[in-house]
């Protein structure tokens, strides 16, 4: 089975279809968002990029590849990749660690919404601290069994700092000015799929049924 890269827009559900992967096919969930809001937020490193992140704006490639390559160093088994490349130098750094890794079994999977979609999701995301699955409190698939409360945790959801209409401005800004040089990357490799982004149940079909035919190849 290859590994997964998801190319999309913040709030495109790429965290949502990542968890169902990851249930079903035991995938190793790699997001950077995560490994960046688990960095230490007592630390003077941790407080930038807290900023950094509810401003809406790109940590440096240093860092969040420095966070990546050592995520990849320690996981064993197939990975979804989401959140990076965020721009052509991360994709151009990517290609160097995975050749350095030995992987080459990869499909970049680009996932399109509209930006109107994406900011009504991003605006009504609720995200359980513990467990981490992500919620909608306006759509009646994603939304919690009781209000606000974790279905797997009985604890209190989230909204997460970023998730509110400037700071998703800047992040879809960020993502339009930069997809373009990546989804040519990996056209160009011939690497490259695209899905809808619709209900989480029918993106993550159409991913499944992307996984298993490539596996049929
Ligand atoms: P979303 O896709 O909804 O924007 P993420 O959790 O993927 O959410 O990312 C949240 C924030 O983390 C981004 O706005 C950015 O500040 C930072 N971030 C995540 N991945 C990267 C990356 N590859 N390069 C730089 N910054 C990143």
């Amino acid at each position: 089975m290859k590994n997964i890269i998801f190319i999309a827009p913040p709030a495109a559900g790429k965290g949502t279809v990542s968890n169902l992967l990851k249930e079903k096919y035991k995938y190793n969930h790699i997001s950077t968002g995560d490994l960046l809001r688990n960095v230490n937020k007592n630390t003077d490193l941790g407080k930038r990029v807290q900023e950094i992140m509810e401003q809406g704006q790109l940590v440096s490639d240093e860092l969040v590849t420095e966070l990546l390559k050592e995520k990849l160093k320690e996981i064993d088994g197939n990975f979804i990749l989401d959140g990076y490349p965020r721009n052509i130098t991360q994709a151009n750094i990517l290609d160097e660690i995975l050749d350095e890794l030995n992987i080459n079994n990869i499909m970049a999977i680009y996932i399109n919404i509209s930006k109107e979609e994406a900011m009504k999701r991003a605006l009504s995301r609720l995200i359980c601290p513990k467990c981490k699955k992500i919620y909608n409190k306006f759509n009646d698939e994603a939304k919690p069994k009781k209000e606000n409360i974790c279905d797997n945790c009985g604890i209190e959801l989230k909204t997460r700092d970023d998730d509110n209409e400037e700071s998703f401005k800047v992040r879809f800004e960020t993502y339009i000015n930069n997809v373009k040089p990546i989804l040519d990357f990996y056209k160009s490799k011939n690497m490259l799929k695209e899905v809808s982004s619709q209900t989480s149940n029918i993106t993550f079909n159409m991913i499944e049924k992307l996984i298993n035919e490539d596996k049929n190849d």
